[in-house]
């Protein structure tokens, strides 16, 4: 059974530009915005935790990350928690995947457990983070992204139809 699907931004729901501070230049890859619908119709939680260390490089500011999800959350609609690493890959955080400590805490924002959840991304650092954190992990083509996990998604949500809930 699956209650929540923690995604990945670029390249998993919109198009990966890369150090990307510009609210204009976001692009959701084709079919996210159904897929992310479906899965908020299912009942299931999503959560986006995003890898932003051009904050950490001085390509960009927290400002504009946080534009950008502004902008994301504007073309694909709502998350329950959205998350981000400023950090570099020299900084040591727990945080930036292939660390799980963003995944652990939209996993706490929502109240699921690790082996209710799903993470979707397009990058080895996303499945190496969701093995770290206990939850499965999908891999997609960062030319396709979310659409690419649906059919995996609702195999993964239907078994969730044979578990007795009252055991
Ligand atoms: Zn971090």
């Amino acid at each position: 059974m699956i209650a929540a699907v923690l995604l990945d931004r670029d390249g998993t729901i919109v198009r990966d530009e890369p150090y990307n501070g510009d609210p204009a230049l976001v692009e959701p890859l084709p079919g996210a915005k159904a897929a992310l619908d479906e899965l908020r119709g299912l009942g299931l939680g999503v959560a986006l935790v995003s890898n932003q260390s051009g904050i950490a490089r001085g390509r960009i500011t927290r400002a504009q990350v946080e534009a950008v999800n502004a902008r994301v959350i504007e073309l694909l609609g709502p998350f329950d928690a959205v998350l981000y690493c400023a950090h570099g890959p020299e900084d040591g955080c727990s945080c930036r995947k292939p660390q799980p400590g963003m995944l652990l805490e939209a996993m706490r924002t929502m109240g699921v457990d690790p082996h209710e959840c799903v993470m979707v991304g397009d990058k080895n650092d996303d499945i190496e983070a969701a093995h770290a954190a206990g939850v499965r992990g999908l891999k997609v083509d960062a030319n396709v992204g979310l659409a690419h996990a649906m059919p995996a998604l609702r195999c993964l949500y239907g078994d969730s139809g044979n578990v007795d809930d009252t055991a």
